[in-house]
């Protein structure tokens, strides 16, 4: 890695990922279907569905035509359901690809329906974003009759919170698919969240997606995910200020004392917010550094007054250094943000660098 002299990097533990995937399956007791869109949630699409498709998961998720239409190119062969809703003009490509439609609008339906190509009906329990409302069921009975969907799914959410929600949400699904005019073979409901609070599951599969990246929901969960993602800086220059000097726009930050002040290679523009400075810290040789001033575009000041340090020398903003880590749910609640945002926000200009299972 230190013979590459890269200014920024995301580095992505594939061991980690497979161990989180099979963990998660192992305590949802079905098979996954691992949720790949935005990228894989930022951390390489392509990568890391190709390293899931070893563990022989039912499919793959994503969001746009675009997203399945990479995967195919790199020969995943498996069913690829695209949960946002398609456009009229989405369908050719998605034929084309032999993707499978994620619909609830009955037009959408009609017009998938002379493709006589699976298809998975989107119930709409409770989250109001997408697919036929649960008590609407009846409206689709004659489409449905003509081409039933080889799967029926909801999505919860509020699945972290344990609350009455999710059961509400359940007992609508359960209305909604008594009422359906044959019987799914394939059900599914759950994302991370619900099956780390709740294993083994109910339905035929699982839908995980932000705890193969490495990041549990907190409130005391069943399993929890390893860490899989790092982001880590060069110091490409440092100083001494004295006592009363500003650091970064607008001068937030002043000097309370002599500081000795380091700048990494990195900023907003790779993904790591603004809104970070002077509430995050770095691990620079294994010691907390605090981030002063904001961060700006494209560098991002560090106090390293206590940390003995020259430029070329490694800062991780996410992940562990020594004994120490730094988590994206710590990230996040600094920065305000979920951690699916500090991870999905993190920019094409910081390289991937995947750490191989066997590594
Ligand atoms: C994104 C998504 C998931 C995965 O959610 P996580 O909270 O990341 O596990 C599951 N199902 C649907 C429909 C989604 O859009």
């Amino acid at each position: 890695m230190h013979s590459l002299m890269r200014r920024a990097w995301v580095e992505v533990d594939l061991g980690a990922l497979l161990r989180n995937a099979t963990s998660f399956a192992a305590h949802a007791g079905v098979p996954i279907l691992p949720m790949v869109k935005a990228d894989a949630y930022g951390l390489g699409g392509v990568r890391v569905a190709r390293a899931l498709d070893e563990l022989d998961p039912w499919g793959f998720g994503v969001a746009t035509t675009i997203e399945a239409e990479e995967l195919r190119a790199v020969s995943i062969t498996r069913p690829i359901v695209v949960f946002t809703p398609l456009l009229p003009g989405d369908f050719d490509a998605a034929v084309r690809a032999r993707l499978t439609p994620a619909l609830g609008d009955k037009s959408a339906i009609e017009q998938w329906l002379p493709t006589r190509l699976p298809w998975q009906l989107a119930i709409d329990t409770g989250m109001s974003r997408a697919g036929i409302q649960w008590n609407a069921i009846d409206s689709l009975r004659e489409v449905l009759a003509v081409h039933p969907p080889e799967g029926v799914f909801t999505h919860f959410h509020s699945a972290e919170r344990s609350d009455e929600s999710r059961i509400e949400q359940e007992r609508r699904f359960d209305e909604a698919l008594a009422r359906l005019p044959f019987r799914p073979s394939l059900v599914h409901a759950e994302n991370s969240p619900a099956v780390e609070h709740r294993g083994p599951s109910r339905w035929s599969i699982a839908r995980p997606g932000i705890f193969l990246y490495g990041v549990g929901s907190g409130n005391a969960p069943q399993i929890q995910p390893e860490s899989v993602v790092s982001v880590r800086a060069r110091i490409v220059e440092t100083r001494f200020i004295d006592a009363g000097e500003g650091v970064s726009y607008g001068a937030t930050f002043r000097a309370p004392s002599r500081r000795r002040i380091a700048t990494l290679a990195i900023g907003y523009a790779d993904g790591y917010r603004r809104v970070l400075g002077n509430r995050a810290q770095v691990l620079i040789c294994g010691k907390r550094a605090p981030v002063v001033g904001v961060v700006t575009m494209d560098m991002t000041m560090v106090d390293v007054t206590d940390v003995p340090c020259e430029v070329g020398d490694v800062a991780t903003l996410i992940g562990a250094d020594g004994e120490d880590r730094i988590d994206v749910s710590e990230v996040a609640r600094l920065g305000e943000l979920s951690p699916y945002e500090v991870l999905t926000g993190l920019r094409g200009r910081l390289p991937r660098r995947y750490v191989e299972a066997d590594e």
